[in-house]
């Protein structure tokens, strides 16, 4: 089911991009509650990060991620194609500037699934368009659990990735919500919630004082 419009009227007129990066470390549900997003919402869609972490074996290229050689990547890196860019869990990853720099321009919303890393460079960009949301899991074992169901990486990857997750955590401060994913129809409608709250805010939405000029006959 899409979403309905926040508010009529308004809805149609124009307003800036908005900039929705979700951080968590990986296992907390940050993924899923991601797609629940962009299959419900079609005004939001997904900045397709570049990495030179080897595909997982449900993963589509330019779908999730696309998969660069080191090379290819350094070279998108020094030429400035990345908004932000980081290593994590050895791996590098990055943001394609230009399709970001088209959505904001056309006032269309976009998710950033990045790390704090990522999360840090882009506030310090594009403060004014970026909402920031970190979803914490319900306790480390729970993390951990997760992680094992999901049976994607190898048993040192796993232990890992739990280890850089009590580093993760640690940059929960820097975000402007805090989701616990403690059951993930919750997490997903506080994050949903989070969404048409934050596209109703009135510095947004430049064109309101047209409209209300038009609706006070001005
Ligand atoms: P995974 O390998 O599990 O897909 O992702 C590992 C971590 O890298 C996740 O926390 C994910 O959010 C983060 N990540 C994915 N793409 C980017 C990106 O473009 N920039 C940054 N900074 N982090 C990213």
């Amino acid at each position: 089911m899409n979403l309905p419009p926040a508010d009529l009227p308004s809805s149609r007129l124009k307003r800036r991009g908005l900039m929705l990066v979700i951080s968590s470390p990986s296992g907390a549900g940050k993924s899923t509650i991601a797609r629940n997003l962009l299959e419900n919402d079609n005004g939001l869609s997904l900045s397709v990060s570049v990495t030179t972490r080897p595909r997982r074996g449900s993963e589509i290229e330019g779908v999730h991620y696309h998969f660069k050689s080191q090379r290819e990547f350094d070279g998108m890196r020094d030429s400035e194609a990345l908004l932000e860019w980081a290593e994590v869990h050895g791996n590098c990853y990055g943001t394609p500037r230009e399709s970001a720099e088209v959505a904001m321009a056309e006032g269309r919303d976009m998710l950033f699934d990045i790390d704090w890393q990522g999360a840090q460079q882009l506030q310090e960009k594009m403060s004014a368009d970026v909402v920031s949301i970190f979803i914490l899991p319900p306790s480390m074992e729970e993390l951990r659990a997760r992680l094992q169901r999901r049976a994607e990486d190898a048993d040192d990857v796993i232990e890992r990735r739990l280890a850089n997750a009590r580093s993760e955590i640690e940059h929960w401060r820097e975000y402007d919500y805090v989701v616990i994913n403690d059951d993930l129809d919750r997490a997903y409608s506080a994050v949903r919630s989070i969404v048409q709250a934050e596209r109703l805010r009135r510095d947004r939405r430049p064109g309101l004082f047209d409209f209300v000029a038009g609706l006070l006959g001005e």
